[in-house]
């Protein structure tokens, strides 16, 4: 028996049409695209500009708007880094959202050292930002404004078209970090203000270790990597070409087939939620509909996510573990759970809540898999409550009448 791979939004197995559009620039177009007097270089050069008018049509960009990096991780790096520094000792605020990625959050971490202000925008229970908070938060000297469109442990959609018209009216630099949703749902920068947008390629059926980030004709941002000139300066390096190939190609899949992906996503997301939603004491997370489509995510008081994760795997079922609720569960090293920020943001009691659960579905994943996950379900989350000692502890105060 395969296992059901159910666990997307960590990454995406590649597509094996992507596969071959990087083949050849492995072995017959081996060329550094800076040394194109010849036509190995020539062949790298193209390629790479190819790519990047594929990865600017996904967003509805310019070619010339895209810059590739290393992944995610980097582009918000540079987006929030760049962003601020190229704002220059006027602008010494930024905003975020209390949801944002550790790589977005970890780079305030130099940015208050060098006397920065942060501000940190609040989380309904939904994990949605209101847009009047962001309103609220800009400031005259604020550089940047960051908020991610999707997040990915609780699927939660963010309203980046209002919040990105708010930062504009306030002239303040928008940054929406799409990791979690390029390609799997719209979002076009002719429509959405948005200034920087953060994308990986390996969410959406590409090749790790390769990304973008999207920076508005006008938008300045100092770099961070110092070297050539390659990537219009910003990104020094010798490119991944065939990574950059497969961002290119994938794209142009994406661009083509979401809506069809959506919808089959959709469903079976459905069903898995609607499998789910009769187990006891089980708590979704994130909202019920307005979701990334084939996103899942929840918790069950006094079951332990990780353990649960485990047994699912026996029963050969890949999820994955938003995190821990809480740093100080029983018999566990507090450095191996740290509670998740996203799930504190949303008001997780981490008294009963002992792990959440992911289960983010791909393109591949079917109706026999989703059976298979609800089949194993509710069995495994039952023999983990009843070895709960906080599940035991429950029942006594229930047996004593409170
Ligand atoms: N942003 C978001 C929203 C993410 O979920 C992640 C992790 N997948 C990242 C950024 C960082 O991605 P990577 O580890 O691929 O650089």
């Amino acid at each position: 028996m395969t296992k059901a791979f159910f666990d997307h939004i960590s990454t995406t197995p590649l597509d094996p049409r992507v596969f071959e559009a990087m083949r050849p620039y492995f072995t017959d177009w081996y060329g550094n695209p800076s040394s194109h007097i010849h036509d190995q270089g020539q062949a790298g050069l193209r390629a790479i500009d190819r790519a990047r008018a594929e990865v600017g049509s996904l967003i509805g960009a310019k070619a010339g708007e895209i810059v590739f990096t290393s992944g995610a991780t980097e582009s918000n790096n540079l987006a929030v880094l760049g962003a601020v520094e190229a704002a220059g000792a006027g602008r010494r605020h930024v905003v975020v959202s209390e949801v944002e990625h550790f790589s977005v959050m970890n780079a305030l971490i130099p940015l208050r050292n060098a006397g920065h202000e942060v501000t940190v925008l609040p989380v309904d229970r939904n994990g949605a930002v209101d847009p009047e908070t962001a309103r609220k938060a800009l400031r005259a000297d604020t550089a940047l404004l960051s908020v991610m469109h999707a997040n990915s442990e609780i699927g939660t959609i963010e309203p980046v078209g209002e919040i990105g018209r708010i930062a504009k009216e306030a002239g303040v630099t928008f940054h929406v970090d799409a990791t979690a949703s390029a390609g799997h749902i719209p979002l076009d920068v002719r429509e959405i203000p948005a200034d920087l947008v953060t994308l990986s390629a390996h969410n959406f059926y590409g090749p790790k270790g390769v990304g973008g980030l999207y920076i508005r004709e006008g938008t300045k941002v100092a770099p961070r990597t110092f070297g050539g000139f390659q990537e219009m300066g910003y990104r020094a390096g010798t490119e991944n070409v065939p990574a950059v190939v497969g961002m290119g190609a994938a794209a142009t899949l994406a661009a083509r087939e979401m809506g069809a992906w959506a919808d089959h996503l959709s469903a079976l997301g459905k069903m898995l939620w609607d499998g789910i939603a009769t187990i006891p004491m089980l708590h979704f997370t994130g909202p019920a509909s307005g979701r990334l489509p084939g996103h899942v995510s929840f918790w069950v008081e006094h079951v332990e996510g990780e353990s649960l994760l485990l047994f699912l795997n026996m029963k050969g079922v890949m999820a994955a573990s938003g995190s821990a609720c809480s740093s100080n569960l029983r018999g566990h090293d507090e450095e191996d759970l740290v509670a998740s920020p996203v799930l504190r943001a949303i008001g997780v009691p981490s008294d009963i809540c002992t792990g959440s659960i992911t289960f983010s579905l791909g393109k591949g994943n079917t109706v026999d898999e989703v059976r298979r996950a609800l089949d194993a379900l509710p069995g495994i989350v039952e023999r983990l409550r009843e070895m709960s000692p906080t599940y035991l502890d429950y029942q006594k105060r229930q047996a004593k009448g409170g």
